[in-house]
């Protein structure tokens, strides 16, 4: 424990136990009276004995800063206190019917809340001592039998009290490490969670400073290859469409990251509208049409003709499909199917791509729609590993999932899962 805190702590405990002081000697003017046999003199040292100790601790507490002052002056007053109760049940077993040695137990209590169990055992060894002491006392002075079952009996009650007393600080000090561990976890949580937006706005704003240098590249190499300055060589042709496509990459690489940054930051408003499921895939597989040739695929597009109505995002649920459709042009073989299935299902729209490639090896399935994972067989084929993790975001935003199956022969699935009505 921090020093600062076990000196509140101490603190803290002396004045809760002051209190129980001046109950005490409240006990001792108001109930002492109703005693036969105690001597009222006893009672009177005992009730100002009480409020005396009270003030002095208060003051010393006032005084005393350090946290070694503090236990010298918690360990004095838990003896001085010892003496006090001691004395009290002294006083109390006058009368004959006395049971004044249950006070013993909260001499007890104090001591382990100071001082843990050994603080606990010496206020039960402390109490016992005195019991055995007045009892031989008493015998004497007022020639009442020393009956050894009874003090037997109390010294046992007051060690099992110190056992009891133990075990319920041990459950404390587990529960208060457990707050500060958690305390400590929420901490780094957070920090962690600042990292995470730093890295966001920074990704934010680098793709967006990267997109307009990007675009005068692009446009440049387009007159280049629209041969708007002059004629080319072949060679120089070749350079010029490489510098394309690697410019088209590079921005195709910026506006993912930014779309990424965009959705991190929960700054992705949805703008929904009512769709034909149907015709938006159409549009989509049209789009693709052209990179499906290149690689000798081609598309099954299964819809039912019947009007399938869905609320969203046009771009946005594009977005998410045309990832998913990519995908499978980019990492199926050429010269197979591309498969994009569209039903109804328990009020759900499903929508299923499907292509004939490797597949998503198991242990690769649970990182698969984590940013910037790339499979271990993506060889030379081109990506950031942003595109699933994209679009399940996007399918998400919309009360959707996106999730991944085998398909049967082989390759891969992605199906969407949509409500009628998207978010
Ligand atoms: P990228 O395609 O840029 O690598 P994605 O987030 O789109 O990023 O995909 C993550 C990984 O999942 C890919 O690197 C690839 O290993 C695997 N993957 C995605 N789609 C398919 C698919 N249709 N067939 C096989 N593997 C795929």
């Amino acid at each position: 424990m921090l020093a600062d805190e076990r000196r509140e702590e101490l603190v803290r405990f002396e004045r809760t136990f002051n209190l129980a002081r001046l109950g005490g000697a409240g006990l001792a003017f108001f109930l002492g009276p109703f005693f036969p046999n105690l001597g009222l003199w006893s009672l009177a040292l005992l009730g100002v004995g009480l409020l005396v100790e009270a003030a002095a601790i208060e003051a010393a507490l006032r005084r005393v800063r350090s946290r070694d002052g503090l236990e010298r002056l918690a360990r004095t007053v838990f003896a001085l206190d010892c003496l006090v109760v001691a004395f009290g049940i002294f006083t109390f077993a006058a009368d004959p019917r006395w049971t004044t040695y249950i006070v013993g137990m909260l001499l007890i209590i104090a001591g382990g809340f100071r001082f843990g169990p050994r603080g606990a055992l010496a206020g039960a060894a402390a109490m016992s001592l005195a019991t055995v002491v007045i009892a031989f006392f008493r015998s004497n002075a007022y020639g009442y039998a020393l009956e050894p079952e009874r003090i037997f009996f109390t010294v046992t009650v007051n060690l099992l009290a110190a056992f009891l007393m133990s075990g319920l600080l041990r459950e404390l000090r587990g529960l208060r490490g457990q707050r500060e561990a958690f305390m400590k976890q929420t901490a780094e949580t957070e920090a962690l969670r600042a990292v995470d937006q730093m890295k966001s706005d920074f990704l934010a704003a680098m793709s967006h400073d990267f997109r307009s240098p990007l675009t005068v590249v692009r446009g440049a190499v387009e007159l280049l290859l629209g041969e708007r300055p002059g004629a080319l060589t072949a060679g120089q042709r070749e350079l010029a469409e490489n510098a394309e496509r690697n410019v088209l990459r590079l921005e195709e690489f910026t506006e993912e990251l930014l779309e990424m940054a965009r959705l991190e930051q929960g700054a992705v408003a949805l703008e929904p509208e009512d769709l034909d499921v149907r015709t938006l895939l159409s549009e989509i597989v049209a789009d693709h049409q052209i990179l499906a040739k290149q690689r000798r695929q081609w598309f099954a597009l299964d819809a039912p003709t019947d009007t399938m109505k869905v609320t969203a995002d046009r771009g946005r649920l594009r977005q998410a499909l045309s990832n998913l459709v990519g995908n499978a042009i980019k990492y199926a073989p050429t010269g197979t199917p591309i498969n994009v299935r569209a039903e109804k299902q328990n009020g759900l729209f499903r929508i299923a791509v499907s292509d004939h490639g490797p597949g998503i090896p198991p242990e690769e399935r649970g990182h698969m729609f984590e940013k910037f994972f790339r499979g271990r067989g993506v060889g030379s084929t081109p990506g950031a590993g942003l595109g699933l993790s994209i679009a399940r975001s996007l399918v998400v935003l919309h009360g959707g999932s996106l999730d991944y199956e085998d398909t049967p022969g082989g390759g891969s699935t992605f199906v969407v899962c949509l409500p009628e009505e998207s978010s």
